[in-house]
C-alpha cells in the first residue's frame, strides 16, 4: 500500500557531458546546467530539487551511460497494513 511516489533524478556531474538533452526533454523543467564544470571541462547538468514526476525522458534521452538515473521511492501510507509493513521491515533479522 502506498499514498505516493518520490521521484527525483540523480546526476553523475563526472559522467555528464553537458550535452543539455534532459534540460530541454525534462517536461517540467526540473534540470537546470551548473554554472562550473566537471573535471573533464564540461558545464554538468543537476536537479533543481522540485518538480520530478519520474516520467524517465531524461533518462532515455541521455547518451552518457550511467550519468543520469531516475531513482523513485514509494511512500507507505501510515494505515493498518502500513503500520504492519513498517513492523515487519523494523523486524527484520530479528529473529
Ligand atoms: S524523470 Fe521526467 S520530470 Fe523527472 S527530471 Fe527526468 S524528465 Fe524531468
Ligand atoms: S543528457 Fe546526460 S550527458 Fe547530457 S546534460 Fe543531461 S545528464 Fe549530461
Amino acid at each position: 500500500m502506498v499514498d505516493e511516489e518520490i521521484s527525483f533524478p540523480v546526476i553523475n556531474s563526472e559522467l555528464c557531458k553537458g550535452c543539455k538533452r534532459c534540460i530541454v526533454g525534462c517536461p517540467q523543467n526540473a534540470i537546470l546546467l551548473s554554472d562550473e564544470m566537471n573535471a573533464a571541462g564540461y558545464q554538468y547538468a543537476y536537479y533543481s530539487g522540485n518538480g520530478c514526476t519520474g516520467c524517465k525522458d531524461c533518462y532515455f534521452t541521455c547518451p552518457e551511460p550511467l550519468a543520469l538515473e531516475v531513482h523513485q521511492y514509494k511512500k507507505i501510507v501510515n494505515n493498518e497494513i502500513g503500520r504492519m509493513i513498517k513492523a515487519k521491515v523494523a523486524n527484520k533479522g530479528g529473529n
